[in-house]
């Protein structure tokens, strides 16, 4: 019978058992972090030690955090024998795989795993997925072409460690990729948010017969916020012909799968309890907040059963809002939504801005009328203060007449101003105008280098 639960044990405990067990295996993880690695040790050593026995994460507070900048400084070091960086707490004899970071946002960093972290990987990405409604009878198209990512291999042993059929079809030409799904009788497909919205829009132009003829029930989209935009969903939804649409989020500095988005469809949980503590905390005060539904902040985590590159309070730059702490599925996790990253964010007038809330309010204020491909303007790739008004273009759908274009322009300016308190000089043009990318499609564009060529 199908069991409801990947690991029913932590994923319906009281949160606060979970984070008083984590709690345990977080002060063996800081006293063997001295030993393993240099970078770590200076650390923790400098950090006041947390009193008594601590019963839940609060005794990481006092510790400090690790950002992507010391990382890529600690690899960039590149010691003999070390490299994955300063971090690097085991000997190479010990790894047996390396994944990158998609560098997307900068030059990839390496993380490194060793046979036991591969298969803490599986089994939490495996609860990714079973939590997302992935079953053993489903045959998995998995659409990211590049192996080395944290969305590559990993998702693919993910899947199979499941017990779900992988076809691995990323990579392929699109045309052969959609052909495939009838042949093979996919059932779920995988693949980037941008990549899902490009094949829901392309598809009967590719091969001559609509998305929903293909026969998928389920969508699972990650890499990037997107999914978790109301407007983009039901698109998917009303091209495949289909309910089941999740998102699922991770990263390769930590572990490529963390969060699961289940049934409720209301965010994603928390599921990698058995070896990731994560944390909410003010990206200001660097303070931790507590999980309660409406609450947003930063993602920290602390890898405490990771052996070949761990992360002690990794800022995950990934900002998020907590949607609920109770689920009517059952689990236990706090569930949450993506709403942008730090490295996207822009200021505008002193104000903080992800381009992710312009493209969500302009969807959510015209609907129809447009389509999900937003670009906005950088004048050089290192802004991110805008004095001035900021300039949006934004795809209009196939149906709407061009004179309409500039009064839903005007409508999407008044309605950034009035929800965000952001002016932008908003342009509406015409469909097909916009890139779109087969891997990720970046929001903001610099206008002084080739289009398309992001931040
Ligand atoms: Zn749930």
């Amino acid at each position: 019978m199908d069991r409801r639960y990947w690991d029913e044990e932590l994923e319906t405990a009281p949160w606060p058992e979970v984070e008083a067990w984590q709690a345990g295996h977080v002060v063996h993880f800081l006293d063997g972090l001295r030993s393993r690695s240099a970078f770590h040790k200076d650390r923790v050593d400098s950090a006041a030690r947390p009193a008594g026995t601590p019963r839940s994460l609060e005794l990481l507070a006092d510790l400090p955090f690790t950002t992507k900048d010391e990382l890529r400084r600690s690899q960039d070091e590149q010691v003999a024998g070390e490299p994955f960086g300063r971090h690097q707490a085991v000997p190479l004899s010990e790894i047996v795989q390396v994944v990158s970071s998609s560098g997307t946002t900068g030059d990839p960093l390496y993380y490194a795993l060793t046979a036991a972290d591969l298969e803490l990987w599986r089994q939490v990405i495996a609860a990714v997925f079973y939590t997302a409604g992935i079953r053993a009878g489903d045959v998995v198209a998995h659409l990211v072409g590049l192996p080395g990512v944290a969305g590559g291999l990993p998702y693919a042993d993910g899947f199979r460690t499941l017990g779900a059929t992988l076809a691995w079809l990323g990579g392929f030409p699109t045309e052969r990729i959609l052909r495939s799904f009838p042949r093979l009788q996919v059932s779920a497909v995988l693949s980037t948010a941008s990549f899902g919205t490009y094949l829901t829009d392309h598809c009967e132009e590719v091969i001559g017969e609509p998305a929903a003829s293909l026969g998928v029930a389920k969508f699972l989209g990650g890499g990037e916020p997107g999914f978790g935009q109301r407007e983009i969903r039901d698109k998917v939804r009303a091209g495949w012909g289909l309910d089941h649409v999740r998102e699922v989020m991770g990263l390769a500095d930590v572990l490529s799968a963390v969060w699961g988005e289940c049934d409720d469809e209301s965010g994603m949980h928390f599921c990698a309890q058995r070896g990731v503590a994560v944390e909410l905390i003010d990206p200001t005060t660097g303070q931790q907040l507590s999980w309660r539904e409406g609450a947003s902040g930063e993602v920290v985590y602390t890898t405490f059963a990771r052996e070949a590159t761990p992360m002690l309070r990794y800022r995950s730059s990934d900002h998020v809002v907590v949607t609920g702490v109770e689920c009517r599925c059952g689990r236990t996790s706090p569930k949450i939504r993506c709403i942008g990253r730090t490295d996207d964010m822009l200021i505008y007038k002193g104000m903080n801005v992800f381009p992710t809330a312009i493209r969500d309010v302009a969807l959510s204020a015209v609907g129809d009328a447009v389509q999900p491909y937003v670009r906005i303007w950088k004048e050089r790739a290192d802004q991110v203060r805008f004095d001035d008004a900021i300039p949006v273009d934004i795809e209009a759908s196939a149906e709407l007449a061009a004179e309409r274009y500039p009064a839903l322009a005007s409508r999407i300016e008044a309605e950034l101003r009035s929800r965000l308190q952001v002016r932008a000089v908003v342009s509406v043009v015409a469909p097909g105008t916009l890139p779109q990318n087969a891997y990720k499609t970046p929001l903001v564009h610099v206008r002084s280098n080739a289009e398309g060529n992001a931040k």
